[in-house]
């Protein structure tokens, strides 16, 4: 079978890529062909990867056109902070808060190698400052303060970077009563800065009581693979509205640290998104394509869309 059946299958039997994608793919094929004869194909980087969890080779560009979605498995890969972004937020309304906020090393901790060095590297390799991105965009014209951790960046781990910037999206979204949007994906605390970073989590929740209660606000958390540790036991499972992608993992404690404790068999997918949903955990299981109409949907249902333009908004 040569390359270009090979394709033509894949879209044929993908089902989850639109036909505009697949006139698009077919000249992007021939040009790319044109220009490169022999098609390297590597696992970890490139013009290739492979799905998490169905294990077929995906084409990068087509991954990426598909919102990281496996045409394969309908599987959820990871995305970065800045494609989510793109993904929730309306073109060019997008204005980032608090980016010059880097980590400090105040307990100059060091295991394999000092956390300042950690720090500088994974700065460099994802162009970010630390975690997380916070700002203010319109997501289907309706303005939200929004923030999106990075799984790329330390595992998604919240140390006092994190933490500060996630309360001060939450103060700004107080002050301006602006419905709040966390996409979480971490790792959960930030090991390095010990004390400092479990103590974001006392300090996220306490304002958000604040935020939710005392002003009504409203606050949606969306989980995805993988939403661990402190960031579930904090402001992961405080929305008033939980969502989560399909088969993303979700667990405050890993399944080996639980049998252990427990001294008990804990059954597969235990801790995936189906089986939290099932057990009461989740208010709605959403697929990445779905994700924008589905939040918009909810702002109209709760009232939220129309109070930038009437200036009513009471609950
Ligand atoms: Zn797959």
């Amino acid at each position: 079978m040569s390359l270009m059946n090979w394709f033509e299958d894949k879209r044929r039997f993908g089902g989850l890529i639109g036909a505009f994608i697949e006139k698009a793919t077919k000249g992007y094929i021939l040009s790319e062909r044109e220009r490169d004869k022999y098609i390297k194909i590597d696992t970890t980087k490139g013009l290739w990867t492979r799905c998490d969890s169905c294990e077929n080779m995906l084409y990068v560009r087509f991954l990426k056109q598909n919102k990281r979605i496996c045409e394969e498995c309908g599987y959820h890969l990871q995305m970065s902070s800045i494609e989510r972004i793109e993904l929730l937020i309306d073109h060019g309304t997008w204005q980032p808060m608090y980016e010059d906020m880097v980590a400090r090393d105040v307990l100059k901790f060091s295991d394999e190698d000092s956390y300042k060095n950690r720090i500088i590297f994974y700065q460099k390799r994802t162009g970010l400052t630390d975690a997380i991105q916070t700002g203010i965009g319109k997501l289907n014209k309706n303005l939200v303060a929004l923030g999106v951790m990075d799984f790329q960046f330390m595992g998604g781990s919240m140390g006092s970077v994190v933490g500060e910037k996630i309360t001060r999206l939450i103060e700004y979204a107080f002050k301006e009563s602006l419905p709040l949007i966390i996409v979480c994906s971490s790792g959960g605390a930030r090991m390095q800065e010990g004390t400092l970073s479990l103590m974001q989590m006392a300090k996220i929740t306490s304002l958000l009581q604040f935020y939710q209660v005392r002003k009504k606000l409203f606050y949606i958390a969306i989980l995805t693979y993988p939403t661990t540790g402190g960031v579930t036991a904090s402001f992961g499972m405080l929305g008033d509205i939980i969502i989560a992608e399909p088969k993303a993992y979700i667990a405050f404690a890993g399944k080996r640290v639980i049998e252990q404790t427990l001294r008990q068999k804990i059954p597969d997918g235990f801790q995936v998104a189906e089986s939290l949903f099932y057990s009461g955990l989740l208010d709605l299981i959403v697929p990445r394509t779905f994700l924008k109409g589905v939040l918009g949907e909810i702002f109209e249902l709760y009232g939220l869309g129309s109070y930038k333009e009437s200036n009513n908004y009471l609950f």
